[in-house]
């Protein structure tokens, strides 16, 4: 054991009572500045070979219009709204576009609202490609961008803030019957001024303005890409399509808008129609024909606008559906 002098004792324990009282009376530093922002957001899992990345383009929140389900009362929505633990009286919807490395090819899958969007909607929305930055990934490097249909959610991305091509060596691939709908003139005089169609189709006339030589069409039940196959899910728009993308023996389906915006509302209540999908009825046929599928064989479901990273799998709930979100994983 040391030996300690009585003097050193003494200034030991005088050092020791000085120091005591300043640790514990020092007072706190000037509070840490709140960040106020989100953080990048993406989530990277593995699948058979390829290499998966769901990147958010943020979420919208809007006010709930009355006529929002068309064939449910505002009562009933909220009342769902309210079930689900979600803000009643608002719409709240994430937007998840997929990027997809099999290897070979770099595919991007829907491509959000937008950089232009961005200030718009007060950074709530439009984060894609900054997002996709964070994530390591280059959109020059993209070969291809997968369409699922035409709404300004999913084509937005597709070009930069000042108008120029966001992918400039991708080719686009859009389903075959919605470039027919969205590009035929006489549709849009069917169509009421300021109705979200409307608005939809001016917006496909000014994004594709630039891009149609890049566009290549594509029917249901084809290999879009390399292991990556078009699932008819016509109704939501008269193209609507979902992906299921197959690696080995790893399945994802990509689901799109099968449930419409508010994708968690109308898992819980398949049967309800959002106004904006432009065949109710073959809507939700399509809905659950797919979700029955998803369910039975158990695949996996990457929704877009699923809560964030908007993956999991979907099951059987007496008549309706149940999203059950995958565990979220450190490593691939
Ligand atoms: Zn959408």
């Amino acid at each position: 054991m040391a030996q300690f002098s009585r003097r050193q004792m003494i200034a030991g324990s005088l050092s020791a009572a000085a120091l005591a009282p300043v640790c514990h009376l020092t007072p706190a530093r000037a509070a840490a500045p709140q960040i106020g922002k989100q953080a990048p957001g993406f989530y990277r899992y593995r699948h058979g070979d390829f290499e998966v990345t769901a990147v958010t383009d943020g979420a919208i929140r809007q006010p709930l219009a009355d006529s929002y389900v068309v064939n449910a009362s505002r009562d009933q929505v909220n009342a769902a709204l309210g079930a689900m633990h979600l803000e009643r009286d608002r719409i709240f919807a994430p937007l998840t576009p997929v990027v997809i490395n099999t290897g070979t090819r770099l595919v991007v899958i829907d491509t959000g609202l937008g950089p232009a969007a961005f200030e718009q909607s007060k950074g709530a929305g439009g984060q894609f490609h900054t997002n996709l930055r964070a994530a390591g990934i280059d959109a020059a490097a993209v070969d291809a961008v997968v369409l699922s249909h035409l709404h300004r959610d999913h084509v937005g991305g597709l070009l930069t803030k000042d108008g120029h091509p966001a992918f400039p060596n991708a080719e686009i691939f859009v389903p075959a019957a919605d470039w027919r709908f969205w590009s035929d003139d006489g549709n849009l005089t069917r169509m009421t001024a300021g109705s979200i169609p409307e608005i939809n189709f001016r917006n496909n006339k000014q994004v594709f303005a630039s891009l149609k030589n890049r566009v290549t069409l594509y029917d249901a039940d084809k290999e879009v890409q390399p292991g990556i196959l078009s699932v008819p899910a016509y109704g939501h728009t008269p193209g609507h399509t979902a992906h299921l993308v197959t690696s080995g023996n790893a399945k994802v389906l990509l689901q799109a808008d099968l449930t419409a915006f508010s994708a968690t509302l109308f898992v819980a209540n398949p049967g309800w129609h959002v106004f904006f999908d432009m065949d109710g009825a073959a809507a939700e046929s399509s809905r659950r024909r797919i979700y029955d599928m998803a369910a039975s064989e158990k695949l996996l479901v990457q929704g877009y606008h699923l809560p964030f990273p908007s993956l999991g799998q979907i099951e059987r709930q007496g008549s309706a559906y149940r999203f059950v979100p995958a565990t979220w994983n450190s490593s691939l």
